[in-house]
């Protein structure tokens, strides 16, 4: 066996000792976030290389529930951020994606806020900037007993000083992504795959990765994206380099309480400038 396959072999035996079982998936203990934190897509100090997946605008009853059964195949725990109107109403898909916010919590993920229309929040009078992000909270608090604490502004745009005010004032932790799969503009799991190819040596340390749960084509490419992490694991530990730690955005803030952090306030100076910001 050559080097880089022994590493690979060794990696997967220890990820796999690890891993929980996949008959009981493990909610485990989440660390309450401190409100006004800020993620901007980079890994915490502490992880030299990570990933964090998120998927935005569902849940939709067609495609959600696919990604979730994958998700605990391979033991991530992600973060779903959703949309207010999918689960706002008494019609069955409605009832259904409610019942799917549940399932979320249920095994182990976190729930972030990305508005009721999913709607440029800059564009709103501060009325219609407190519906889109209570009426979302209430019903998800109310589905779920937990309301969100992360939030994700539709096309990742929070630079108008109302919307980014109407989210401090809730005390709410914005969360960007440094990994774009630009899965909106492709229709196959190949093409999400070799995007993701494609991003990683652009940000070879990694961070918080956008996908949609919403299209098809992208829950068919996670098993595709963890093939592509676990072949650069392996070429990583064989040179003696740190791999991606696969985290949840939970890990990305420091806990409630935590007296270094205690009153710090959510960076406004920062919006989320990143090319193709405006595209989502
Ligand atoms: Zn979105």
């Amino acid at each position: 066996m050559s080097v880089p396959r022994l590493a690979a072999a060794l990696l997967l035996s220890l990820l796999s000792a690890a891993a929980p079982s996949q008959a009981t998936p493990v909610v485990r203990a989440r660390r309450s976030l401190l409100g006004g934190q800020h993620i901007d897509g980079r890994c915490p100090p502490r992880f030299r290389r990570c990933l964090a997946f998120t998927f935005d605008d569902g849940p939709e009853i067609r495609t959600t529930p696919r990604l979730l059964d994958m998700l605990d195949a391979h033991h991530v725990r992600a973060t779903f951020f959703v949309v207010g109107h999918r689960i706002d109403g008494e019609q069955p898909h409605h009832r259904a994606q409610r019942g799917l916010l549940r399932e979320i919590v249920r095994r182990g993920h976190l729930l972030g806020n990305h508005t009721y229309h999913h709607v440029v929040l800059g564009n709103l009078r501060p009325s219609q900037i407190a519906f889109e992000i209570d009426r979302t909270g209430d019903i998800v608090e109310r589905t779920t007993g937990r309301r969100p604490e992360l939030m994700r502004a539709p096309f990742g745009l929070l630079t108008a000083p109302r919307s980014l005010g109407a989210v401090a004032a809730r005390n709410l932790t914005p969360a960007y992504w440094m990994i774009d799969t630009h899965d909106w503009e492709v229709t196959s799991a190949e093409a999400v795959q070799d995007r993701f190819r494609r991003e990683l040596l652009e940000h070879p340390y990694g961070g918080v990765v956008l996908m949609h749960d919403t299209r098809p084509w992208s829950v068919r490419a996670f098993p595709l994206i963890m093939q592509v992490v676990a072949r650069r694991n392996a070429e990583l530990v064989a040179r003696g380099e740190a791999p991606f730690a696969i985290l949840n955005l939970d890990q990305f803030v420091t806990p409630r309480g935590t007296e270094a952090l205690r009153g710090a306030p959510l960076n406004l100076r920062r919006p989320n400038a990143r090319r193709g910001a405006a595209r989502r």
